[in-house]
Formats: C-alpha cells, sequence, structure tokens
C-alpha cells in the first residue's frame, strides 16, 4: 500500500504501475527502489553518442552522460528521500538546497540543458530574438564567443560557464564553480559548457581552450534559442 500511496502522490495513477506495485508488495527495497527511481530520469540523449564526434568523442558521451549525469541522477534520488524535497521539481530544488543535494540537483539540471545544447552538424549562429540580445550585450556574436571561451578557460577548478538572461531579457555571462547554476542568482541558463576535465580531458587532455572552440560547431542553436 505504501507504494501505491507515492505513486498517487506523484501523480502517477497508471493501472501497469498499480498493477506492478502490487505484484511486488511484499518486497520492500524493490518497492522503495522503484519509487525513487521514479522520481528523476536523464534527460534523453537526443542524438547517437557518436553524432558530436570529432568535438566530444563517442567514449567520452557515453562516460559523461552514461556514468557521470547518472550518478548525479541516481544520488540526488537516494538523497531527497525523507526531505521536503521528495516531491519538489528540479529547478525548485536547485533554487532552495544546499550541500549534497544541491551539488547533485545542480549537476542534474545541468547536464540535462547540457546534453540537449548540441547536435549532429551544429553550430552556426543563434536565431531570433537571442541572436538580437546577442548582439545588443556584446557587440556581435564572435565577441559573444571570446568573451565566453575566455570566461570557461579562465574558470579556476571545476565549473560551468553560462549565458543567462534576467527577467528583462538582459544577456550576461557568469562563472559558476562545481555544480553552480544561474538559477540561484534569479537569472534563467541559455547556454552553460561544462568545464569539468570529465567533459573533456579524454578527447583534449589539458586543451580546455581547444574544446570550448569546438563546442560551437555542435550547439543546437534552435533549441538554444528557444530557452530565450
Ligand atoms: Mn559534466
Amino acid at each position: 500500500m505504501k507504494a501505491i500511496h507515492l505513486y498517487l502522490l506523484s501523480g502517477l495513477t497508471s493501472l501497469t504501475l498499480l498493477s506492478f506495485n502490487q505484484s511486488n508488495a511484499n518486497n520492500k527495497d524493490q518497492l522503495t527502489k522503484n519509487s525513487v527511481d521514479m522520481k528523476f530520469e536523464k534527460v534523453a540523449l537526443p542524438y547517437a553518442t557518436d553524432a558530436l564526434e570529432p568535438v566530444i568523442s563517442k567514449q567520452t558521451v557515453e562516460l559523461h552522460y552514461g556514468k557521470h549525469h547518472q550518478a548525479y541522477i541516481d544520488n540526488l534520488n537516494k538523497l531527497i528521500v525523507g526531505t521536503k524535497f521528495e516531491n519538489a521539481d528540479l529547478e525548485t530544488i536547485v533554487k532552495e538546497s544546499d550541500g549534497a543535494i544541491f551539488n547533485n540537483a545542480g549537476q542534474a539540471l545541468n547536464h540535462n540543458l547540457y546534453f540537449t545544447s548540441f547536435k549532429k552538424n551544429g553550430g552556426g549562429e543563434p536565431k531570433g530574438k537571442l541572436a538580437e540580445a546577442i548582439n545588443e550585450q556584446f557587440g556581435s556574436f564572435d565577441k559573444f564567443k571570446e568573451e565566453f571561451n575566455a570566461a570557461g578557460v579562465s574558470l579556476f577548478g571545476s565549473g560551468w560557464v553560462w549565458l543567462a538572461k534576467d527577467k528583462n531579457g538582459k544577456l550576461s555571462i557568469l562563472k559558476e564553480s562545481n555544480a553552480g547554476n544561474p538559477l540561484t542568482s534569479g537569472l534563467t541558463p541559455v547556454l552553460g559548457f561544462d568545464v569539468w576535465e570529465h567533459s573533456y580531458y579524454l578527447d583534449y587532455q589539458n586543451r580546455r581552450a581547444d574544446h570550448l572552440k569546438g563546442l560551437w560547431n555542435i550547439i543546437d542553436w534552435d533549441v538554444v534559442s528557444a530557452r530565450y
């Protein structure tokens, strides 16, 4: 009954789920695991694992998306059990949590945004209102890229460089350590480059600048422009 109650609380009333739970009603560990697994999942990868080569290798996508991102999601799902964040959405958790929950929620959200920002044969330039805002704020797309790359290269240690917008649509570039996301400053993330070494070390070793330069060739500007 406990698991049925949990599913109902989550708004999941599928008969399939209910009968699945009933059939496992005597296995408490199994029920706990399944109810936890229902909480957050990685965003689906919108391309094949080798689609971003040579900018990001298949091996890096498999490890970064398949292992690192999965670990953040799994940790988050475990950590929120029994806390006030148990039924919260990911953005709320990122805005309101701290410590280990924040670290894993931030990375779960950051990587969902990151992995959906790319496509095979991407690149080119931003579109529509985002293009206009970039030109207004930074002078040109090339100047924006230069500033964004410089922020990524100069970020000390692990973290993220973000393009973010405020409530009036004004853009800014933010350097965030570790799991940082613009949401915690009241801003909306538009584009984030991961500068943790796990995102590039297999392909570029210490050449972070080369990696950042390459990322512009795989951006899916339809997706990214729609976030603005
Ligand atoms: Mn990462």
